[in-house]
This record gives C-alpha cells, sequence and structure tokens, in this order.
C-alpha cells in the first residue's frame, strides 16, 4: 500500500538513475578506438584518467560561471591530447562533437531504475531536475526509455540556474504544481541535490550506492534504489485474525 506525506518526486538523472560513469567510459573507449589513440601506445586507462582529471577541473570552473559550455566541452579533449602527446590538437574539436552526440545514447542504467519508477510512478508524480543541457538529458531519458515515467522534466539550462541554486527548485515546484512538504528530492549529490533541496524545506533522499560516510542531515538514505519502494508503499497488510 502507498502512502505517505509525499505527493511529488523529484529525481536526479545523471550518477542517482542514468550511469554516467559507466555511460562515459562506454563512449570514451569507442573514440578511443575509433581515433586510434593507442598509436603512440598510450592505455586506454591513461586516457581516461587524464581526462577525467580535465573533465572534473573544467567542471568546477564551469559551475563558478568561469567559463563556457562550449569551451568545456572541447578544452578537455585539447588538455588530454597535448598532455598525452596522441594526435593532432585539431582533432579535440571532431571527438568533443563525437563524445556529446554518442554519450547520451548509452543506456547504462543503475540497478533497479526501471523496476522502481514503474512502481512509484503508478502512486506518485515523478518528476526529474538535473543540472544539463536540454538536448543532451532528453536524448539520455528517450534512448534509456526513461522519459515515460515523468511528468515534469527540469534541466537547468531551461531555468539559467544550477542546482544548489533554491531558483531551480523553486521553478521545478511551481512547475509541478507542488509544495515543499509534499515533495522530496533523491540525488546521489549532497551539496547539489541534498542541500539545495534542504534549503527550500524539500525532504531528501540520499542516493548513496558507494557507501560514502557523511555528516549531512538526510531524511532518508538508500543504497539501491529499490530501496524506494519501501519508503514510499510499506506493506501495511496486517496478520490475519
Ligand atoms: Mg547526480
Amino acid at each position: 500500500m502507498c502512502t505517505s506525506k509525499y505527493k511529488h518526486l523529484f529525481f536526479d538523472l545523471d550518477r542517482t538513475l542514468w550511469d554516467f560513469d559507466k555511460n562515459s567510459v562506454e563512449t570514451l573507449k569507442d573514440i578511443f578506438e575509433k581515433y586510434n589513440l593507442n598509436a603512440g601506445g598510450v592505455s586506454f586507462d591513461s586516457f581516461i584518467k587524464i581526462y577525467n582529471h580535465h573533465n572534473h577541473k573544467l567542471w568546477d570552473l564551469y559551475r563558478q560561471g568561469k567559463i563556457e559550455k562550449d569551451i568545456l566541452s572541447i578544452k578537455r579533449f585539447t588538455l588530454t591530447i597535448n598532455e598525452l602527446n596522441i594526435g593532432k590538437p585539431n582533432i579535440a574539436e571532431q571527438i568533443s562533437t563525437e563524445y556529446i552526440i554518442v554519450s547520451p545514447t548509452k543506456k547504462v542504467l543503475f540497478p533497479n531504475t526501471h523496476e522502481s519508477l514503474s512502481f512509484l510512478s503508478k502512486n506518485y508524480k515523478l518528476h526529474i531536475i538535473t543540472n544539463g543541457f536540454n538536448e543532451v538529458q532528453y536524448t539520455k531519458l528517450e534512448n534509456a526509455e526513461l522519459s515515460q515515467y515523468f511528468t515534469e522534466i527540469i534541466t537547468s539550462e531551461q531555468v539559467g540556474k544550477l542546482k544548489p541554486n533554491s531558483e531551480i527548485f523553486e521553478f521545478a515546484l511551481q512547475k509541478a504544481d507542488a509544495t515543499p512538504s509534499e515533495s522530496i528530492m533523491i540525488g546521489d549529490d549532497l551539496e547539489v541535490d541534498i542541500a539545495g533541496a534542504d534549503r527550500i524545506g524539500m525532504d531528501t533522499i540520499f542516493f548513496n550506492p558507494e557507501k560514502i560516510k557523511f555528516n549531512q542531515k538526510v531524511t532518508y538514505e538508500i543504497i539501491d534504489l529499490i530501496e524506494l519502494k519501501e519508503i514510499f508503499c510499506t506493506n501495511t497488510i496486517s496478520n490475519p485474525v
């Protein structure tokens, strides 16, 4: 039986439902092979290690508003190619375009994504709040067959603000016609998803598959999406008298 004080469940997408890291590795592997980036004896592991290093640094700058999306997309490959001395720097632009096209078509989800969402969507309104670009995030949702479960899909590009900014959460609540007290945010990032939602009075579920240690206040913690069924749909059948 599904009764709870919540009516609206807001989900993060990347690293909560859509396995960003596994999908990214699959894409980079395709690119590494297609462009013969191993020609100089560089292993895929070295390539991905250097790429991750630059990518994380550039995303930090992007979050601080210090670089543009287009620059980030290309520069992560330019820096990787230069550092490993593989190929001409001008292939970075081509690779960047390919990454952006191919990556969102990958379909690796966290275990039990479909089972949980299918079940919950019959009893609650489900929505997405994601930091990302419209085209990319919609492609992921379509390809992984996730769109069917969601009523509202809110992207940071659409709002012009990134999580954890309160404005994106407020926009999402308004769009879903929901109040904070009847809403809950489910996400993998303690600052971006959890602190952001908490600041505007929403309850939170921290998705923590890596079981990291943390001190922050969360309403619930889960390590597998299947646990959502227990949180929202308690079995209240009592023993026969
Ligand atoms: Mg996330």
